[in-house]
Parts: C-alpha cells; structure tokens; sequence
C-alpha cells in the first residue's frame, strides 16, 4: 500500500493548519483511477493527416480516430518576456484565421505549452511552471503524488528536455538542464522518467569519446551510472526511494515481463532522440529509408514498461508520454522523418489502448491524445490554408512546410492543435470547450485539460459537471461563450428560452418570426423569435422607450426577476422559508419578492459573506446553474 502513511502524516499537518485537504475518498465519484496524458510534440492536424494518409491511406485510420471526444485545442503562452504580473496571454482568435502574420508570431515554445497543461497556468516561453513573478505553478503530478498515486514522464527525446520537465520540474529556464535533472531524479516524487540525453552516445547511437553532458550533469552521471541512485520519497513514507537506473535496450525490454522495480530512471543509449535525427546526411530521403539505431527501445517499448511500473500502485497513476521528435522533424522541415516520429507515436497510442483494455477498462482510466503546438505550418500545395494531399498508402502525400530552417523562420505556430479523449470522464471536456473556431470547430483552451482533470479527481471542483448536466439536457444553446462573465440579457433569454422548451417538451409557442419587433425598437436579431415568445409569455419586459437592450450585463436582482416569472409558469412550488440576507435592504423594492423566491427554493444562493449582492452581474455559469436547478424544480 503504498503512499497511505504520506497521506495521514500530510492529512494531519494539514489539519492543524486548518486548510482543506482532499483524499482520495473525497474525489468525485466516477473519478479515474488512471490518468495518461499523450503529448505529440508539434503535432498539429496537418501532421495528423499526413501520418494517417501515408500509414492507412485515409484520415482518422489512427488508433484515436474514433475516440469520442474530438475537439480542437489553444496553446498561446505569455510570450517570450514578459513582465512580473503580465498574466494576458495573447489570445486566439478565429477571427484571424490563416493570416500567417497571427499564427507565426508570438508563439509559444514547448516549455510554457507543457507547463500550461501540466498546471493550468500560463507562463512566459523559456519558463517551466514559473509564473513571470517568480511563483512556483504547481503541477498535477503533484497533486496526485499527495493523493497517493504514482507519476512518470516517458519521451523519445531527453528526459530534461521541456515537455518531460514541464510536467515534473520548475524553472524559469527550460535550458537549465543540470539543475532541471537535479529537480527531476533528486527532488520530484516522480516515479518513472524514461527517455534520451545520454551523454556516451551520439545520435547514431554510438559512444563518443568525449562525453556531452548538456542534458545530465556529470556528478548526477556519476551516480546514475552503476546502476541506482538515491532520490526524494516517492512512495510517501518519509524516507527517500533509490531509482533503479537502466539504458540499454535489453534492460529496457526487461521492463515488459517479470518483476519490476518500484522506482525506474531510463536513459536509452542515444543522445538527443531515438531516432529522428539519426544519419543526419540522409535525413531528407523518404521515410524508411534509412536504417533505424538497433540498439534503443522504440517509444512504444518505454511506455509499456512505464505501464507495468506505474500500475503497481493500487491508488493509479498518472503518465505523460511524448512522442518528442515530431517537433524536431517539424523544425528541420523533415517530412519523411516526420512520418516515421508519428507512426511510432501513433504505436505507442495503440499499446496504451490495448493497455487499457487488458489490464483496466475505459471506466477506471482516462486517455487524452493532443500536441503542445504546431511545428512548421504543415499544409498541403494551395497554401497555409489547405490540407495536405493524399497520394496514397506508402506514399508520402502532398505536404509542406511553411516555417522552420529551410525558411529561417522560427518554428512553431499558432495554429489550434487536435485535442482526442477516452475514458472516465472525458466527456466533461465536451463541456470546457466552449470557443468555437470556423474551420476546427470546438475548442478548448491548454489551461483548461488540467481543469477538467482536477475536476474528475476531486483536488478542484471547478463546477464544470453542472455544466455539462445542463448540456445534456439541451439546456445550453450553442454559442454561449464565457461563462466566467456577466450574463447579457439576450443571451438569458436565449438560455431561459431553452429551459422552458425543454420542460415542456415541445415548443413552447409556435415559433414566431415577427417582421416587425414589437414592443421593441432596438431588437432585429436572427434568434428575436426566443425574445419574443418571452414577451409574449410575460417573463420578460423591455428596459424603457420600448428597448429591449440585448447587450445590456444582467444584474443579479434582474435575473431574479425574470427567474420568479418562469418559476411562475412552470408552476414550480415556492416554498414559505425566507432567507435573510445581510444586504436586503438594498435589494430593490421590485425585485424583493422574487429574490426571496429564488432563495427559498435554492435556485439562487447568497454570492458569500451571507449577502445577495444584488445590482453585481448575473455571471454565464450562474445562469447555467439556475437553469439547471429552475428544471429540476419544474420536473
Ligand atoms: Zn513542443
């Protein structure tokens, strides 16, 4: 068992303290036991498509094209410097889609990428999980550590590098590999770290004769070399863990039968990936030409190994796999090498798949297949814009790249990036993406995967459940878009509309396409139908001179308001309790009776403090709930 006793000595410091603390027992039902994050570095749709034309001859052939949940999405960072408490992230826009001028500038680097969806903040570009203050963000893995499951990072390129570290490591200088190396094997609780960066070997996977010590220290080499080393307490017991330390393949194979040790640190035989930039002379000739290093394991075999370490725990674990060299073939502008990067990647999905299914089951584990960004403006011969070109199984298809060495362009864009899940809970990301893009559709941003997730295990309720209850009850018209902001009143509207077709099962009024928009003068919209069927059913007014004042921030009092007339009409049961607010005596005459209303029957609640705050803005996600809880009142 591990980590249990971490957890009641944490438990009880935690205690005395008086914070909050979450255990396992506490996490949602329904919460996955497992959790494996796959990280195509750089893989963007284009990407995507080309691997799935050359391997299968047809897109979405892949191991994940028909996962469930499909979804696009943002990777913007803060940038590259900036100020301590600059929190604005450059946003994406949909609106600027395909101007290369918005998606090749201000991009973000794999660092802030990989911090954002290991976090849940942004951060600026040479940063791994510190913010531009100097903050320490904290990672998922460590909140699972202190839930008691165990944690690794698997890559094909080396273990310090930025997606590995940025889900492990803090620093603001994703090049400080030494001391990211010290953080990762001497202080972390991680469990598994397998990938490249030996310093004996070159790309070839060949020894040199001077070794390279720029991704591993030469003290920590030392240490690592005879085969154990001493880490920080991984299994919660107060005392430190040694790591087994493995490199060659064999030792790597041993990992997918027998025994295995509780604690696995890998460094293949190869320097910085384990294949992609081998032979470079012949790195632009189609893929498979050239023969493949023999003496590494393929990204597949590290991460079954990593599979069988980590699900020794009980309690789960959590597993972040990056297929790393997508990006460097992106880089290079390296189509063929690309192939070969993403048919392992895409292997490795397959063996998590048949993981899942032979040792869990899709109910106890949850699987995310996306990229950190885009490498090298992949498309096909019409421009930026278009697809690449499919000529066929086994032929690579019409595809180029925009950005990267060939153009003396950095590398990365801002394009949105493919965004696959299955498993426990993976619908919720249905509920996050809430940005519509014209051309990717739905989309979420990086911040927001370590929401959902935290939201699933029970470390953070964000309340994004009670937004996708309400979706499923068609509750939530499409195209209702920040839920963290004030509410407009036509979008109230549009939201109460729903609710009121939803109860009664069918529509409500004919729908009414009026020509002219009486009683208002300021109201044409496509959607005025739902406005004026509340009209009509007296649950909505106008504000005065016959305006309906659409764009206008719902106040609290005034939701109240019309919530108590459609509480009205749907005969819903007020029950006679009062609840006393400590600012009701600047709640306003008017609306007094409908917000002890709403109060009685739960449908609006104080906003803390034991105040009802009545003129603050009615926020989206408010309003979602209320629905919510006015349908349930109704049913
Ligand atoms: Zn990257």
């Amino acid at each position: 068992m591990k980590k249990i006793k971490k957890i009641l000595i944490t438990a009880v410091l935690l205690l005395s303290l008086t914070v909050v603390f979450i255990t396992p027992a506490q996490a949602a039902t329904g919460a996955p036991k497992n959790i494996i994050i796959m990280v195509g570095d750089g893989m963007g749709f284009n990407q995507v498509l080309a691997a799935d034309y050359y391997l299968y001859g047809k897109a979405g052939a892949n191991p994940f094209g028909d996962f469930p949940v499909q979804l696009a999405m943002s990777t913007n960072s803060l940038g590259d410097d900036p100020g301590p408490g600059d929190d604005a992230a450059q946003v994406y826009s949909p609106t600027l889609y395909g101007r290369f001028d918005e998606w090749c500038t201000n991009v973000t680097e794999s660092s802030a990428a990989a911090t954002a969806l290991s976090t849940g903040e942004k951060c600026a570009n040479p940063s791994i999980a510190v913010a531009p203050d100097g903050r320490l963000l904290r990672h998922m893995s460590e909140d699972f550590e202190e839930i008691g499951k165990s944690t690794g990072v698997v890559t094909s390129v080396p273990i310090t590098h930025a997606t590995p570290a940025g889900f492990v490591a803090h620093n603001a200088k994703r090049s400080a590999y030494a001391d990211i190396a010290r953080e990762m094997i001497l202080s972390s609780a991680a469990d598994v770290i397998l990938g490249c960066g030996h310093p004996l070997y070159n790309d070839d996977n060949t020894l040199v004769e001077e070794p390279n010590y720029g991704y591993i220290p030469e003290d920590l080499w030392i240490d690592m070399a005879d085969g154990e080393i001493m880490g920080a307490d991984a299994n919660g017991d107060g005392s430190p863990d040694p790591w087994t330390f493995i490199e060659t393949k064999e030792q790597f194979e041993a990992l997918l039968a027998g025994p295995v040790p509780d604690r696995v640190l890998g460094v293949a035989q190869v320097y910085q990936t384990l294949q992609c930039l081998r032979v470079v002379d012949d790195w632009s000739k189609p893929a498979y030409t050239t023969p493949f290093n023999t003496g590494v394991p393929t990204l597949e075999t590290m991460t079954k190994g990593a599979l069988r370490v980590l699900s020794k725990n009980p309690n789960g674990f959590f597993l972040m796999v990056e297929g790393g060299a997508q990006d460097w073939a992106g880089h290079y502008n390296q189509p063929g090498r690309l192939i070969e990067e993403q048919e392992d990647f895409y292997n490795t999905v397959q063996a998590v798949i048949d993981w899942v299914e032979a040792n869990s089951s899709w109910d106890e584990t949850l699987l995310i297949v996306t990229a950190d960004h885009e490498t090298g403006l992949l498309s096909g011969a019409e421009g930026i814009l278009s697809p690449v070109v499919n000529n066929g199984k086994g032929v690579m298809p019409t595809m180029y790249f925009h950005v990267g060495t060939t153009y003396g362009i950095p590398w990365h864009s801002n394009q949105l990036v493919p965004f696959y899940a299955k498993g426990a809970g993976a619908e919720l990301f249905l509920a996050v993406a809430d940005q519509y893009d014209p051309y990717r559709g739905w989309y979420l941003d990086n911040t927001e995967l370590s929401v959902v997730i935290r939201e699933l295990c029970g470390i953070k309720n964000t309340k994004w459940q009670d937004v996708l209850a309400a979706k499923k009850l068609g509750l939530v018209p499409v195209g209702l878009e920040n839920y963290a902001d004030g509410i407009t009143r036509e979008d109230f509207c549009r939201l109460a509309y729903e609710l009121l077709h939803r109860v009664a099962g069918t529509e409500i009024i004919a729908p009414v396409f009026p020509t002219d928009m009486d009683p208002f003068t300021d109201y044409t919209a496509y959607v005025s139908y739902k406005v004026f069927t509340l009209y009509k059913l007296g649950i909505i007014k106008g504000v005065s001179d016959n305006r309906f004042a659409p764009d206008k921030i719902l106040t609290r009092e005034e939701a109240a308001t019309i919530l108590g007339r459609i509480a009205e009409h749907l005969n819903v049961q007020i029950p006679s309790t009062r609840v006393s607010f400590n600012d009701a005596s600047s709640i306003s005459p008017w609306a007094a009776d409908a917000v002890g209303d709403m109060a009685a029957l739960g449908i609006m609640t104080g906003t803390g403090g034991g105040n009802f705050s009545p003129r603050a803005p009615y926020t989206g996600y408010q309003a979602i709930l209320t629905m919510l809880r006015m349908y349930n009142a109704a049913k």
